[in-house]
């Protein structure tokens, strides 16, 4: 009788355990559900980090957002097959040329035996368009002006603009571009208000895919931007929590007469990138985008 008596108290014991063990795990999970739904952003659209005017966003809003995003990307990851779930790939992208840098770019390319995409305007070095496409890079559309006060003062004048590239780069290399660039990115400031949404949407309809990108080295931000600089914004925006949900990094350089210390980089860049596991590809027609504010 005593001896059943302890037997069942043991039980009880056995239970009771098993219960505060169950609460302790779920607490963690519970604590940080309550956190995103107090912090949420307005935008849950926005990427946050890849838009250099984003950089001033409290840390709290970013994860907030990329909450958000992990609890949509669970919630839709059964039904798209397309998900790029922590694959490590990464997008190299240079806009702006073909320049005087060109030739250099592609030399350091070749020799780390990677590719890459070149979203170009009209320029005097135009000739070098053949050598991009002939060494396996994408070319992908920027502007033939890429002047923002022209470009952006109606969709007319944007896709005029746009097929004047477009017609320089068939001229050259026989291609067809349907990837495209805006310059300054969906995400720019320059465009008068609600522009940028409209020129996207048409640009989606017309079967262009547009591309902004997750990873910037601010060599936009000045002429000659000190390749310590360069280095350093690169793995600042790359420890964007973002980055992790999908995997893929779209990393934003330019291929521009004074962008020499883009160059410099260049090969740490890459190896940066390859000691930290990513292979490295083309955007096609075929790549999910990667873009600040998707047409609605
Ligand atoms: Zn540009």
């Amino acid at each position: 009788m005593l001896k059943s008596l302890f037997v069942s108290i043991k039980n009880v014991n056995l239970i009771l355990f098993c219960i505060l063990l169950l609460t302790f795990l779920t607490l963690p999970s519970y604590s940080s559900q309550v956190e995103n739904n107090s912090s949420e952003p307005g935008n849950e659209n926005s990427i946050p980090v890849s838009n250099a005017n984003n950089t001033s966003n409290k840390n709290s809003n970013k994860t907030a957002t990329v909450s958000k995003k992990s609890q949509e990307s669970k919630k839709t990851s059964k039904s798209n097959s397309k998900a790029y779930d922590k694959e490590k790939i990464c997008y190299l992208t240079f806009d702006d040329g073909p320049s005087e840098r060109t030739l250099e770019i592609l030399k350091i390319l070749k020799e780390y035996e990677v590719k890459a995409t070149f979203f170009v305007i009209a320029s005097k070095k135009n000739e070098y368009l053949k050598q991009i496409a002939n060494e396996g890079h994408a070319i992908g559309l920027h502007s033939y002006l890429h002047d923002y006060k022209k470009i952006y003062k109606s969709e007319k004048a944007f896709f005029d603009d746009l097929d004047k590239i477009s017609d320089v780069v068939k001229k050259e290399t026989g291609l067809n571009s349907k990837v495209i660039r805006f310059p300054g990115g969906t995400s720019n400031q320059k465009a008068p208000k609600g522009m940028m949404k409209k020129i996207a949407k048409s640009a989606t309809d017309k079967g262009y895919v547009y591309f902004d990108w997750n990873c910037d080295t601010k060599d936009s931000w000045g002429n000659n931007v000190k390749k310590k600089d360069i280095i350093k914004s690169l793995k600042e925006t790359y420890k964007n929590p973002y980055l992790k949900q999908d995997g893929r990094v779209c990393v934003l350089m330019h291929d521009s007469l004074y962008k020499k210390t883009t160059v410099k980089a260049l090969p740490d860049i890459i190896k940066f990138f390859k000691k930290e596991g990513y292979t490295f590809e083309i955007l096609t027609e075929e790549t999910t985008p990667i873009q600040h504010s998707p047409a609605k």
